[in-house]
C-alpha cells in the first residue's frame, strides 16, 4: 500500500548573503518527499548543506525560495499558533549531545522543559511519570532522571536529547547527524534504539549523515547530496546495489568491504580535492572539478534530473544519451 507524502519538500533553496556581494548557496534547488512511517536519509560531505536544509525544514531559517508543505501546510507561511502545534509535531534531534543538553539542568527538567512550554501533564506528578516513562523508552531508568549531563556517556546522552525530542510526542523527528559524534560501537544501538522506537511510535524520520555506512541500516530511500544539490535519489537497497552517481560512487568506495577478496580487487572512485565554496560553485555540473569522468559538457551544461530507473532519480550527464550518445556509466563494486 503507498502512503502518503507526509513532508514535501519543493525546489528549496536555502542563500545566505556574506556581504561585499556575495551569497552562499547552502541549498540549491532541492526537491523530495518523505512518506509516512519512513526513514529519509540525507548523505553527504560536511558543508554540502544538508543540516541547512534540515533546519529550513523545520523552520529554524527561513527558506530562500520554493516550499516546505508538512501535512500539506507550507511550514514558512504558518501563523504564530499554527507553527506551535507544528513544533510538537515536527522535532529534531542534534549532533553533539553534550552541546544541546543544558549542563546546569538536571535530566528530568531537560526533558520536562517541551511539555512545560506546551502546557502538557501540568500536574507534576504525571510529569515526573512521563519523564520516567521517556527514559525508559530509550533505555535508561528512573535513577538517571536527577543526575546532570556531564555524569553520563555520549550515548547515553543521545539517548537523553533522543527523550527530549519525544516529550511532546512528535510524528516527525530530523535526526541532524545523531551519531556522528560517538564511538562506532556506540553508533549502531543508537541507531537501533531509533528503529524500535519508530516501530512503536510509528515515527517518520529524516535522517542526515555524512557517511553512507550506517544510513543503510536505517533509512528506507536515500537522497545524496552535493554542494548544496541532491545529485541522487533511491531506495536505500538500490543505492548500495546499483550506484550511477560518480560521487555516490566514491563515498561507496570509501566503506571497506568485510571480504577480502572482493575489497583487493574492487574498482574504485577515489575522490580528490576539496569541496569546492557554496559561494563560488563551479559552473555546470557543481561535481565537475573531483569528477574522473567530467566531459566538457559538464562545465557548460547543469545536469537534469532524471528517473533513470522506477524510482532511481539521478543529476549526472552520463546517464543522459542527448550528451553522451550513449550509455557510458562507471562500474564500482557494491558495498555489503
Ligand atoms: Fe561527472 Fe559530468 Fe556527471 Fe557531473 S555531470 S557527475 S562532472 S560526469
Amino acid at each position: 500500500m503507498s502512503k502518503e507524502a507526509l513532508l514535501k519538500v519543493n525546489n528549496l533553496k536555502k542563500h545566505f548573503s556574506m556581504g561585499k556581494g556575495q551569497t552562499l548557496k547552502a541549498v540549491d534547488d532541492v526537491s523530495f518527499h518523505i512518506k509516512q512511517g519512513e526513514t529519509f536519509g540525507i548523505v553527504g560531505e560536511s558543508g554540502c548543506g544538508k543540516s541547512t536544509a534540515g533546519r529550513t525544514i523545520i523552520g529554524l531559517y527561513n527558506r530562500t525560495e520554493g516550499e516546505v508543505l508538512y501535512d500539506g501546510k507550507n511550514v514558512h507561511n504558518m501563523t504564530e499558533k499554527e507553527r506551535f502545534a507544528f513544533h510538537r509535531k515536527m522535532q529534531m534531534i542534534f549532533q553533539d549531545p553534550y552541546a544541546s543538553l543544558n549542563p546546569r539542568s538536571t535530566v528530568q527538567e531537560i526533558i520536562s522543559e517541551p511539555m512545560e512550554v506546551h502546557g502538557l501533564y501540568p500536574n507534576k506528578k504525571e510529569r515526573l511519570e512521563r519523564v520516567y516513562q521517556l527514559l525508559e523508552d530509550v533505555g535508561l531508568n528512573r535513577d538517571h532522571a536527577n543526575r546532570y549531563p556531564h555524569e553520563f556517556s555520549g550515548g547515553q546522552r543521545q539517548r537523553i536529547g533522543i527523550a527530549r525530542a519525544l516529550a511532546l510526542d512528535p510524528e516527525f523527528i530530523i535526526a541532524d547527524e545523531p551519531i556522528s559524534a560517538l564511538d562506532v560501537s556506540v553508533q549502531a544501538q543508537v541507531v537501533n534504539l531509533l528503529k524500535g522506537l519508530q516501530k512503536k511510535k510509528g515515527l517518520t524520520y529524516l535522517f542526515i549523515a555524512h557517511d553512507l555506512s550506517m544510513v543503510k541500516h536505517i533509512s528506507d530511500r536515500i537522497g545524496v547530496m552535493y554542494l548544496g544539490n541532491l545529485v541522487e535519489l533511491t531506495t536505500s537497497e538500490n543505492l548500495y546495489k546499483n550506484p550511477l552517481h560518480p560521487y555516490t560512487q566514491a563515498l561507496l568506495s570509501a566503506i571497506p568491504i568485510p571480504d577480502p577478496d572482493v575489497e583487493d580487487h574492487r574498482e574504485r572512485v577515489i575522490l580528490e580535492g576539496e569541496l569546492p565554496s557554496p559561494m563560488n560553485p563551479p559552473s555546470g555540473c557543481v561535481f565537475r572539478t573531483r569528477c574522473p569522468y567530467a566531459m566538457e559538457a559538464c562545465a557548460s551544461m547543469k545536469p537534469e534530473w532524471q528517473e533513470i530507473e522506477k524510482d532511481h532519480f539521478v543529476a549526472c550527464h552520463l546517464y543522459n544519451e542527448k550528451v553522451t550518445g550513449d550509455h557510458n556509466r562507471p562500474q564500482v563494486a557494491a558495498a555489503k
